[in-house]
C-alpha cells in the first residue's frame, strides 16, 4: 500500500523497480494499492497511467489532501493480501527491500518493520529524527522502536487488528507497535529522494512529532499534577515566611502585605493542584474516546481443534 503526495516524477520509475523487485518472486500473488492523498500535480494522471497498463494496480484518489497516516490508513483498508506493505514512493524506502520484509514474514514474523541503519537525509532532519525517536521511546508507555518509520510489512491478522483503531489523531507507526503479535526488524539503509522535495515540512513534522507523544502518553499530564504539588509545597513555605515577617518583625511589615501573599500563594497553590486532578481525568476521558480495542487474542490453543489461526479484537 503505497501513499502518494506530489510525486508526479518519481511515481513511474518507483513502480518500474517495485515490479522488477516483485517479479523476482512469481510465487506471490501481488496487489499494488496506490493512495493519491489530493496530490497538486500530474500524479494521479500517471497513476492512471500505470493502472491502466498494469493490471495488479488500484488507485484510491482522495478527494483532497488527508495526510500521509491517513492515506495509509485507507490502504490497508482497501488491500486484501495474506499481508501487507506499508511504503513511501519516493524512492526512499528502497524498493527491493520489500523483498527482505516478505522473506521475515515467510520465516514467522507477523510485523516486519524496516528499520533505517543510516539516512541519507539533510543534517537537520537527521538530527530531529534522531532526537525525537529517542524522546518518544522515553516517554511512551508502550515500546515504540527507534528509527523506524512507517515502511513495515504486516500479516492478515494484525492488519485487522490495526483497522480496528479509528482514531482521528493517529500515528501508525505507534499503534503497530502497540499491537504486539510477532514482530522483528529488518536493518536497511535509507536512501535519498530521487525527485520532488520531501512532503514534510517542519510543521507537519512537529504535528506528527505531538501526535506520537500525545497518542501513547498521559505524561505531560502528569508532569502538571507534579507541578502542582510543588507548587503548593513552596506556597505552604512563602505562607509561613510571610506570617513568620509578620510576627517576628513587625516593623518592617507593610500594612497588608501579609494576608496578600497568603492569598495570592494559597490560591496559586490549589490552582495547581486542581489542575493536575482535571488533567487525570482529562487524561482518561482521552483514552476513553480514543476507543482502541481492549485486547488482542493471538490465537486460541484448545485441545483436539490445533492452534486456531487468526486474530480477534475487542472494542
Ligand atoms: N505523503 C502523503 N501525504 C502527505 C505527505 C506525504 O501521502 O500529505 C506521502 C509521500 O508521497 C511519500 C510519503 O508520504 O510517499 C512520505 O513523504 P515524504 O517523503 O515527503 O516524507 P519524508 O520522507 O521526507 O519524511
Ligand atoms: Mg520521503
Amino acid at each position: 500500500m503505497l501513499p502518494v503526495y506530489n510525486e508526479q516524477d518519481g511515481i513511474r520509475e518507483f513502480h518500474d523497480r517495485l515490479s522488477a523487485a516483485v517479479a523476482t518472486r512469481p510465487d506471490l500473488d501481488v496487489e499494488f494499492v496506490y493512495v493519491n492523498d489530493g496530490s497538486r500535480d500530474r500524479s494521479l494522471a500517471v497513476l492512471e497511467e500505470i493502472a491502466e497498463s498494469d493490471r495488479a494496480v488500484t488507485v484510491l484518489n482522495f478527494s483532497r489532501n488527508f495526510g500521509h497516516q491517513m492515506a495509509i490508513t485507507a490502504g490497508l483498508d482497501h488491500a486484501r493480501g495474506d499481508a501487507v506493505i506499508v511504503m513511501d514512493t519516493d524512492l526512499q524506502d528502497p524498493p527491493e527491500v520489500s523483498l527482505q520484509l516478505i522473506e521475515a514474514w515467510e520465516a514467522g514474523a507477523q510485523i516486519a518493520y524496516g528499520q533505517r541503519r543510516t539516512r541519507k537525509d539533510g543534517a537537520l532532519k537527521r538530527l530531529t529524527a534522531h532526537a525525537y525517536y529517542r524522546i518518544l521511546h522515553r516517554f511512551a508507555d508502550i515500546d515504540i522502536p527507534v528509527d523506524t518509520g512507517d515502511f513495515r510489512l504486516m500479516d492478515r491478522a494484525a492488519t485487522d487488528v490495526l483497522r480496528a483503531h479509528r482514531e482521528r489523531n493517529r500515528f501508525v507507526r505507534g499503534l503497530v507497535a502497540s499491537l504486539g503479535f510477532r514482530q522483528v526488524a529488518v536493518p536497511f539503509d535509507r536512501d535519498e529522494r530521487t525527485t520532488g522535495t520531501t512532503n514534510y515540512p517542519l510543521a507537519k513534522m512537529v504535528r506528527l512529532a505531538a501526535d506520537g507523544v500525545t497518542s501513547f502518553s498521559t505524561v505531560p499530564l502528569k508532569w502538571i499534577t507534579r507541578l502542582g504539588l510543588v507548587t503548593v509545597v513552596l506556597s505552604l513555605l512563602g505562607i509561613l515566611y510571610a506570617l513568620a515577617l509578620r510576627l517576628l518583625l513587625p516593623e518592617i511589615s507593610v500594612p497588608g502585605w501579609t494576608l496578600l501573599m497568603i492569598m495570592v500563594l494559597f490560591l496559586g497553590g490549589v490552582q495547581m493542584l486542581s489542575l493536575g486532578v482535571i488533567g487525570a481525568y482529562v487524561g482518561r476521558i482521552y483514552t476513553e474516546v480514543q476507543g482502541r480495542p481492549l485486547y488482542v487474542v493471538q490465537e486460541v490453543v484448545q485441545r483436539g481443534r490445533g492452534r486456531g489461526q487468526g486474530a480477534e479484537s475487542e472494542g
